[in-house]
């Protein structure tokens, strides 16, 4: 079984023109597929399933809403997952995110706070995370950097993730990139707390650190906790398991190599299992 953890999908109405035009500077074009749900469908092929995440992020102009994550799931129950969002700021976020799993389906959160400007150990996001531990709902959490500008840096570092695994000791959650580039930071957390993992996501633009992360997972004997993700369309599953197979031509000969069990590993990891996500 292949699981792809980490996808994205998104009309272009759900990005302010100042999203598009940092989009634009940081990856010379507007590297979006639109609302092409179809080449979603297309990056499938040869996945077994996928989770696919919704973005309340208004403070950076990106707000994919969680009613359409939850009508594209419904197009593909037996393959996709859907994950829901919420802005931690807003006053109803414990309530929006009830009626995410109840009235949507949504069965995880996806959170960004480097996105949606909150800090990850202050009371109403400790709050959140609570809540989502409450509902059983794993957590993707997007700690790493980003080509946005207005996007604070200072709540982006994976260790901040210590806190909320020990507010929260019950609460699976995933690092996503790796939380790159501070990727040893993150197997510092993971190795830590045993409901904390991290994704193999959108480092395949990046081989020589993703390289040097997975040295540091093998060191710290975090590899198991790797899940295998794309951030499509950034990528897609296919991409990022060649980029993976390929790891080691990174680097020169002298330098020692991701064995393939580890490889394989990783794109094979039973993750829905891992986040409690398997059928009923
Ligand atoms: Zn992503």
């Amino acid at each position: 079984m292949v699981v792809d953890c980490h996808t994205h999908v998104g009309a272009l109405d759900h990005f302010s023109p100042s999203f598009v035009a940092e989009m634009v500077r940081a990856w010379g074009e507007m590297s979006w597929p639109g609302d092409d749900l179809a080449a979603h469908q297309s990056a499938m092929s040869g996945l077994d399933r996928a989770i696919v995440v919704a973005m309340d992020a208004p403070a950076v102009g990106m707000v994919v809403p969680n009613e359409y994550v939850s009508s594209y799931v419904a197009t593909d129950p037996e393959r996709l997952i859907g994950f829901a969002s919420v802005d931690p700021n807003r006053p109803d976020a414990l309530d929006r995110l009830t009626l995410a799993v109840e009235d949507l389906g949504l069965r995880g959160l996806k959170l960004g706070p480097i996105y949606q400007h909150f800090d990850p150990t202050s009371p109403p996001a400790i709050e959140l995370f609570r809540h989502a531990e409450h509902l059983s709902l794993p957590v993707l959490c997007h700690q790493g950097t980003t080509f946005v500008s207005d996007a604070p840096l200072r709540w982006a570092r994976p260790f901040l993730i210590d806190d909320v695994a020990r507010a929260c000791p019950d609460l699976k959650l995933f690092i996503a990139h790796l939380g790159h580039p501070w990727c040893e930071e993150t197997m510092a957390v993971i190795r830590k707390h045993p409901n904390l993992y991290a994704d193999v996501s959108a480092l395949h633009t990046r081989p020589v650190q993703l390289y040097m992360a997975l040295r540091s997972a093998i060191e710290y004997r975090v590899t198991d906790k790797l899940l295998f993700g794309s951030d499509f369309p950034f990528a897609t599953a296919a991409e990022t398991a060649e980029a993976l197979r390929s790891v080691n031509d990174a680097v020169g000969t002298g330098w020692p190599p991701i064995p393939a069990e580890v490889i394989e590993g990783i794109i094979h990891r039973p993750a829905l299992q891992i986040l409690g996500l398997e059928e009923k």
